[in-house]
């Protein structure tokens, strides 16, 4: 029987695994930064968070979640998003009696049973932040600043911040209001998600990827003229403060999150390379979630961002610090003969124990074997144990990226490959 991963999942091998790392190391180092502390969720929860957190309206809720019945009866889904088990997790541990706000971050694998296609999986990995507890409108500058942070530490210089307000329940009725006047004439045209959304939902119709329905919306009013003083003044901060970050932004009226939770500031990032996929991350203010999900009425926004598409544009746009070229040994020993084999034994626990990578050959080939796949491993440095070298106490170190080769005494050996290898602090953090 030939088994192959389910459709929609991927494998991450050691060669990719090696720049995943790279990159959490600068999510978590950019998040913390900003003043974020990680939270780590359980990857299932019970499903009626998400109908409630997500909103039953949505395309997740409604056709994309990994949904299934446990063995004591319970609806279970695997978590299609990151928002509502923290709303959850902040609500049940009572975070909200601590002094506020709370800045959190997670990251991990999310589920959505979606199409398949280029930069789109079921299953696939978030980045996302969330600060819970504050109206301020400099903290939505800072949840974009923290957003524009990762994407340029990766490298990524071509991006597009768009930015909206979507109002509050104050005063979106009244846009609603004039959306469907607005809309009432083209019905007939819609897709049928957006003939159904025109009902429970008409605000999704405006960011409806479908051509017919684009067609449809072009001269549509537009939400910021209708916000009410409260969300005017916040947007307008929210505007100011970015600029004094220097950060740069597109306003986009067909930005929408169509939700009542959803308040004031929604955004996304938006790469010219990911073609259809152009979105990288988005999120927005949410200050009825928290009330929705059952705790105390507190505002909050947030981020995520798709971490398979931010590594995939910053291959594109920096290939040089992405591209796989990673080497699991820095230090490769061969031996002249099996024999010596206890001596590369000791040798590596001693490289090992001083915190270098070292590894050695376990099938028994032959000098010149040994030495061809150590060239393999792409260790920078290859050490030589034979007869001659035993009796008279030195090792041949061999440098694979200079081409050249020294004897080097026995008691020295491990403070020679360290100058080598390890490298001042400031040369590590250029790389
Ligand atoms: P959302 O939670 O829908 O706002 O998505 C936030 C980000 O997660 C998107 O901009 C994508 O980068 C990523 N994302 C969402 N769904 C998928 C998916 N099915 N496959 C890969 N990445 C995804």
């Amino acid at each position: 029987m030939e088994i192959s991963g389910p459709r929609g999942t991927r494998d991450i091998l050691p060669e990719e695994s090696y720049l995943w790392q790279k990159m959490e190391n600068i999510l978590h180092q950019a998040a913390q930064q900003y003043g974020f502390s990680e939270v780590r969720l359980p990857v299932f929860e019970h499903t009626e968070l998400f109908e409630r957190g997500v909103g039953d309206t949505t395309d997740i809720v409604q056709k994309e979640m990994y949904t299934f019945t446990d063995r004591g009866e319970r609806s279970i889904t695997l978590r299609p998003e990151g928002t509502a088990p923290s709303v959850r997790s902040f609500i049940e541990h009572k975070i909200f009696t601590k002094a506020q706000p709370t800045k959190w971050y997670y990251m991990g694998p999310m589920f959505r049973y979606d199409r398949p296609q280029a930069g789109r999986f079921r299953q696939f990995h978030q980045f996302g932040i969330e600060a819970f507890g504050t109206s301020d409108p400099d903290i939505d500058a800072e949840v974009m600043a923290v957003m524009v942070r990762i994407v340029k530490t990766m490298g990524i210089s071509q991006f597009q911040l768009h930015l909206n307000s979507v109002g509050c329940p104050d005063c979106r009725p009244l846009y609603r209001e004039r959306l469907i006047q607005y809309l009432t004439p083209f019905e007939r045209d819609f897709c049928g998600d957006c003939k159904q959304r025109f009902h429970k939902n008409p605000l999704r119709i405006l960011d409806c990827k479908n051509p017919g329905c684009q067609e449809a919306v072009k001269g549509h009013p537009a939400l910021s003229d209708y916000l009410c003083d409260r969300c005017g003044q916040h947007f307008e901060q929210v505007k100011n403060t970015l600029a004094l970050y220097g950060i740069d932004y597109v306003l986009n009226p067909q930005l929408v999150r169509g939700l009542d939770y959803y308040t004031k500031t929604a955004f996304e990032l938006l790469l010219p390379d990911l073609g259809a996929q152009a979105a990288v991350g988005g999120g927005g203010r949410y200050d009825g979630l928290i009330e929705e999900c059952g705790g105390p009425p507190t505002p909050g926004i947030g981020f995520a961002i798709g971490l398979e598409r931010l590594l995939t544009a910053a291959q594109k746009q920096n290939p040089e610090a992405w591209q796989a070229s990673y080497s699991p040994v820095d230090v490769f020993v061969v031996t002249a003969e099996n024999e010596f084999a206890p001596d590369a034994c000791s040798l590596l626990e001693e490289i090992r124990g001083s915190g270098m990578k070292a590894d050695k050959d376990y099938l028994s080939r032959s000098l010149k074997a040994q030495m061809k796949f150590a060239g393999k491993t792409g260790a920078r440095l290859v050490i030589v144990i034979g007869e001659e070298e035993k009796k008279k106490g030195y090792f041949v170190l061999r440098d694979m990226k200079l081409h050249e080769q020294r004897q080097i005494p026995a008691d020295q050996i491990i403070d020679e490959i360290k100058s080598i290898l390890v490298k001042p602090e400031e040369e590590q953090y250029a790389e």
